[in-house]
């Protein structure tokens, strides 16, 4: 086989924008099982009688063919089928758009055939969680730290991110605790100091030289280390108190923003909505 060689390859994936390409043709951009983000044209996908014009929509998790050429960043769709469309989330405004957030991150934070299965189990499976969820939020917050953490920038809760001095486990794990089959965390006044640009907790010799910092609760540390690598059943067990979701949310903004270096047009929308949702 030649380098140039074409080859029929066929995946699952999760669409995570398109738009329209000439008069008659879509580009999909999808977060595949086998192949991480790719970019695919599905012609004659404008034509609203088009069988493609329905699958090919942001938020399905679709099977597809496509025709994969080395050294090329536009592969050719040659077919697609629904697998799930997540119409429980279309039908509630605040889980629609934490789900238009969801994808413009994954969008916004992976390159052209970046990402692996294992991050696109995880993400399938956090997401069918967070459709039938009462707690969206908590379900966003653990696509956010698997986000991170497929991407390698996350999340250094064991030792100092600088030197590798070890944070000592007990202040972790003494942070939360059980009741009602719930897991809950202490609220107390005892602080990290976390590093959003390197993501992990600093010692208190190294915390002073670096900038990108913010205080970080031992309740909301233990909270990021309870997400990260849960499945979805662990991720409905977590109760964080009001103000530790607010914590938690920040700590997370900042850390992605940091890898971002722009603001994404999905969050401004989301923010409408939960303001327009609280008391
Ligand atoms: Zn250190």
């Amino acid at each position: 086989m030649g380098i140039n060689a074409m080859s029929i390859e066929h995946t699952e994936g999760i669409v995570l924008k398109t738009y329209d390409y000439s008069d008659t043709s879509k580009i999909a951009v999808v977060f595949t099982k086998r192949f991480g983000k790719v970019k695919v044209i599905a012609k004659g996908a404008r034509n609203q009688r088009s069988k493609m014009s329905a699958i090919v929509e942001p938020g399905s998790l679709v099977k597809m063919v496509f025709y994969m050429k080395p050294e090329r960043e536009l592969f050719q769709l040659s077919e697609a089928g629904l697998l799930d469309q997540f119409t429980a989330v279309r039908s509630d405004i605040e889980k629609f758009a934490y789900y238009m957030y969801i994808l413009e991150l994954v969008d916004s934070l992976f390159e052209h055939e970046e990402g692996d299965g294992c991050f696109f189990e995880s993400l399938v499976s956090l997401i069918r969680a967070f459709s039938v969820s009462a707690d969206a939020e908590m379900c966003v917050r653990a696509v956010e730290v698997a986000v991170l953490h497929a991407l390698g920038h996350m999340l250094e809760l064991t030792k100092c991110v600088e030197c590798g001095r070890e944070i000592p486990s007990a202040l972790l794990t003494g942070a939360a605790y059980h009741a009602g089959g719930r897991v809950r965390f202490h609220e107390n006044r005892k602080v990290f100091n976390y590093s959003f640009g390197h993501g992990g907790i600093l010692c208190r010799s190294c915390a002073p030289a670096e900038r990108n910092r913010a205080h970080c609760s031992h309740a909301c540390a233990a909270a990021m280390a309870a997400l990260l690598g849960a499945d979805p059943g662990a991720v409905a067990a977590l109760d964080p108190s009001f103000r530790q979701r607010a914590e938690l949310k920040n700590i997370l903004r900042k850390t992605l923003d940091f890898h971002l270096g722009k603001a994404l047009k999905s969050l401004s929308f989301l923010d409408q909505v939960l303001v327009g949702r609280k008391p």
